[in-house]
């Protein structure tokens, strides 16, 4: 087998960006060039300020850059010397046609294989936030190919790759099926986890047990397992929504319609889950938001990224705007323009193009979001928000001062806010004694509330 020169990845995203660039620093003798259609975002990559945040991204890149790593737009050049090529290319769901929003748009892909005439599957596992580390220390690195002389070679060339840091052991070959559903399977068993801890918070706030702590409590058994059992307002990302649409579209497709039920429902609870906490603001908030401001704290759809793809807090916010909230969102990484076009792009219809986004403020600091605030709502667990200074925040806010605590990450602090005079409202537990929506309450308000007759009782 020849040696391994060049790598040309297509596709310089959240796969392909980290991928290669770990791939550069544990291969030195081997030259990867990174490209992609999008000269803005290769321009980003050959810049100070990369086009995405991943912790540890921007030190492998630095160190790797110009030396045995590359950035650019000529795809053609990059494949016609690469001796292995990746294809990281977005797949995205549907959004036409036959197996519309479910089934995954390989429109790209189809572009890239065009030109290449050898594909294997090696599906990527690495989770956004930790995707540097996945990809130095993988649980697995799976590859799928055919069963052909030519099949077994490609993977074996590829595992050559993989092996110099990876134990063999971790690097499984499969056939191509095998390795597509693999990849499908993963995400949708993860998937499946949070819509099941959801579901139990639900059953929680109700009858007054705690979510928490029937997650240790359960997680503590060995089968179960203490990960991913988080329960909150709902997952998002660009995978797990994407690869469970797309395994409900393959079972129906392959006459399997109880399948792709099972798993349709995970998909219903993540909705669910979204809209009960979206209403339980309303509810909270005397039945009414309109013109009421709320701080938004966290946009991606988790910490350490600045990803918002499918993220939960564009639900929370169109439910919010439907109602008329006045947001003020923050986000220590998101751009001001992402969350726009997130919000725009959702609520966007022909008839009013862009309803209600003259309700967004975008804060460049939580103090400012909270100012003048009836609500916090936090929807993304940035460790940040777990050290504000909520005495200042609460003198700052209209009162009474609500806290919703999408992500439960405040838990230690639930008492100390409440001794500050929050109410505060968390997922899969109940604090604050609600507060009745009587005349002495409403005496109660702010004066800067507004005014009663706007107020849809
Ligand atoms: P992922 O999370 O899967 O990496 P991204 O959207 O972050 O998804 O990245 C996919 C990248 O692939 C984008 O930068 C996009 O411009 C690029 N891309 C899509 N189609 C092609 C193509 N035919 N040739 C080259 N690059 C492409």
């Amino acid at each position: 087998m020849e040696p391994v020169k060049r790598i040309c990845c297509i596709g310089a995203g959240y796969v392909g960006g980290p991928t290669c660039s770990v791939i550069a620093q544990m291969c030195p003798e081997i030259t990867v060039t990174v490209v992609d259609v999008d000269e803005e975002r290769i321009q980003a990559w050959n810049s100070e300020q990369l086009p995405i945040f991943e912790p540890g991204l921007q030190e492998v890149v630095e160190a790797q850059r110009g030396v045995n790593l590359f950035f650019s737009t000529d795809i053609d050049k990059a494949v016609r010397e690469a001796d292995i090529i990746f294809i990281s290319v977005n797949t995205p769901t549907k959004t036409f046609g036959l197996g519309k929003g479910r089934a995954a748009d390989l429109k790209y892909i189809e572009a890239c294989a065009r030109r290449i005439a050898q594909v294997l599957s090696n599906p990527e596992f690495l989770a956004e936030g930790t995707a540097i580390s996945d990809l130095k220390n993988p649980d697995r690195v799976l590859i799928g190919g055919d069963e052909t002389p030519e099949g077994r070679r490609a993977i074996e060339t590829l595992s050559s790759i993989y092996v110099r840091w990876v134990p063999k052991t971790r690097i499984i070959t499969t056939n191509m099926w095998s390795s597509e559903l693999s990849k499908l399977a993963a995400n949708a068993f993860l998937a499946q986890r949070i819509s099941s801890i959801n579901s139990i918070s639900a059953l929680c706030e109700v009858t007054g047990a705690d979510v928490e702590e029937v997650a240790h409590a359960i997680g503590t058994d060995q089968r179960i397992g203490n990960r991913f059992l988080k329960a909150s307002v709902g997952f998002g990302g660009s995978c797990f929504q994407k690869d469970v649409l797309n395994l409900v579209y393959l079972c129906e497709a392959l006459n399997l319609p109880e399948v792709a039920r099972y798993w349709q429902q995970v998909i219903e609870i993540n909705e669910y889950q979204r809209r009960r906490f979206a209403a339980r603001i309303v509810s909270c908030l005397f039945n009414t938001v309109t013109d009421k401001k709320i701080a938004l704290l966290g946009f991606a759809f988790k910490k350490d990224t600045g990803d918002t793809r499918e993220s939960s807090s564009i639900y929370i916010s169109k439910y919010l705007m439907d109602e008329g909230a006045r947001l003020h969102v923050y986000d220590p990484k998101v751009k001001k323009e992402q969350i726009m076009q997130d919000l725009s792009r959702s609520t966007a219809s022909a008839e009013e193009p862009e309803p209600g986004l003259s309700l967004v403020s975008i804060a460049s600091d939580p103090y400012e979001a909270c100012d003048n605030a009836h609500a916090i709502v936090i929807c993304t667990e940035w460790d940040i928000f777990k050290e504000l200074d909520y005495e200042r925040i609460y003198q700052a806010m209209l009162k009474p001062a609500f806290i919703f605590d999408g992500r439960r990450i405040l838990d230690s602090l639930h008492g100390r806010l409440q001794q500050l005079g929050f109410q505060v409202e968390t997922i899969g537990k109940r604090i604050s004694q609600r507060i009745p929506f009587t005349a002495s309450t409403i005496a109660q308000l702010d004066l800067q509330a507004p005014p009663l007759k706007k107020m849809k009782i």
